[in-house]
């Protein structure tokens, strides 16, 4: 098919039919005028941007350009520390107990998801992606026309690879309004950024191969045997940041690409991530648990014309972008949608949201944020909640102080973890309404090795969801 229409053809064929094409009332432009551009860079810790005045030095000049004219969430919670299970709340809308998509290496093939409500409004949909856990047969490719890595034969796809490929995926788009996901690896362990950044950022060496190390199991027995000592810790740190470094040059490559297209503005663009990382804290290294670090994660939507843009301070979700796209669309929101949209807060309205839970899982571990400022992190099993923690973030919200053993922290602990268990419990029916298929476990290619995720987790995973459901 000629993809090359002149665009009032295709806003003919696509919306002619669907009740017209008039200007959006919040930005005066078409629908068919404003892209969607969803990037996540994977494992991007909230606060390695510098616009958030916590790094050492100015790692994301070009996100902070970005920001400057964005609406900044500053406190965003992913749905998982999960790569496959948050990206897919982050599509869906929905919790991770609904879609069903329990734990990475499971399968599972959605109902509907952004990119297929968008693409029965018209739009061309494309997944520029860095492989792992979002290949297509754990059900990623579902409502786009196209889903695949950045380059045939690099198995691990950073934004150096995916940034080519998604501007050479618009430009055999031109004219169509299209919906793009842009995703890449680039903070992802091996913490090893280019030899550049390398030396400028983090020079020396120490007693461990970072380039090497990868994996919780890896850091486990490094952090046994002593060798992250605070120095290493430093250096670590460092090394992420140095990633976070490189995927902001890139970025402002894309950036800079919109920009000659004459995109930039018109579009909606959003930057976000799955998970951040626990870098050292709460004596870890990687993801895949239930801490504040970890599931504390960047969120930046900048609307056209940098409408909205300024500083939002309240608790949001990764689940809440689906309808806020949505919302400014003007395109309705499907049924089984769990997030809020966001837009009655940014024009100022009363927004219903401020009381809400916020949920984690990935596998059997779950966290639960209470709305006023109680929260729950422990693993599932059998036998009930073990690996438990308690904190109180209004007080203590790098989490830091596991009040459990504190007076009354127990008795605290269990009426919490019994409150969100009756409410989940009757959620269940409704849950399973919208849960996607299940698909057989996908072959493991070696990507999976390469970041660091061993096969016995995936297995814990298949396990827990069997008792889920
Ligand atoms: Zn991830």
């Amino acid at each position: 098919m000629n993809l090359r229409l002149p665009a009032a053809v295709w806003f003919l064929a696509a919306f002619g039919a669907c009740g017209g094409d008039e200007p959006l009332e919040a930005f005066g432009l078409r629908r068919s005028e404003v892209p969607v551009i969803l990037i996540s860079l994977d494992t991007c810790r909230a606060d390695a941007l510098s616009w958030t005045g916590e790094p050492p030095w100015t790692t994301t000049p070009h996100l902070d350009a970005f920001a400057r004219e964005a609406a900044r969430f500053h406190d965003c919670w992913s749905a998982s520390t999960g790569t496959g299970p948050a990206h897919r709340s982050l599509l869906t809308g929905q919790h991770v107990h609904r879609h069903g998509l329990y734990s990475n290496g499971l399968a599972v093939e959605p109902a509907f998801n952004l990119a297929s409500v968008l693409h029965a409004a018209g739009y061309a949909t494309g997944g520029i992606i860095g492989g792992g856990y979002l290949r297509e047969a754990y059900g990623f490719g579902t409502g786009f026309d196209s889903w695949h890595r950045a380059q045939p034969g690099v198995t691990l796809g950073m934004f150096r690879e995916a940034v080519p490929a998604a501007l050479s995926w618009i430009d055999e788009h031109e004219g169509r309004p299209f919906f793009l996901f842009l995703h890449g690896y680039d903070p992802h362990c091996p913490y090893w950024p280019p030899e550049d950044l390398r030396r400028a950022r983090a020079p020396g060496e120490g007693p461990l191969d970072f380039e090497d190390l990868c994996g919780v199991e890896d850091f486990q027995e490094a952090l046994r045997r002593g060798l992250l000592d605070e120095a290493g810790r430093d250096r670590l740190r460092r090394l992420y940041l140095a990633e976070v470094e490189e995927a902001d040059r890139r970025l402002g490559e894309f950036f800079d690409g919109l920009r000659r297209r004459g995109l930039y503005d018109r579009s909606i663009l959003v930057f976000t991530s799955d998970h951040g990382e626990s870098l050292g804290e709460h004596d870890f290294v990687g993801h895949v648990r239930a801490w504040g670090e970890q599931l504390q994660v960047p969120f930046l939507v900048r609307f056209p014309g940098g409408r909205w843009a300024g500083d939002y301070g309240e608790r949001v979700q990764s689940i809440d972008l689906l309808p806020t796209i949505l919302e400014a669309l003007e395109l309705e929101v499907p049924d089984g949608v769990e997030g809020l949209s966001l837009l009655p807060l940014l024009r100022g309205e009363a927004w219903e949201g401020a009381d809400r839970w916020r949920l984690g899982k990935h596998a059997s571990w779950e966290a639960v944020e209470f709305a006023d400022g109680w929260k729950i992190g422990y693993r599932r099993t059998r036998q009930g909640p073990v690996e438990r923690h308690l904190y109180d973030r209004r007080s203590d919200p790098l989490e830091e102080r596991n009040l459990l053993q504190e007076p009354g922290g127990e008795e605290r602990f269990q009426e919490l973890f019994a409150r969100f268990d009756a409410w989940k419990q009757a959620r269940r029916e409704e849950d399973r309404r919208y849960r996607g298929l299940r698909l057989p476990r996908p072959k493991r290619e070696a990507d999976l090795d390469q970041l660091g995720y061993a096969e016995g987790e995936e297995q814990e995973g298949a396990a827990a969801a069997e008792e889920e459901e």
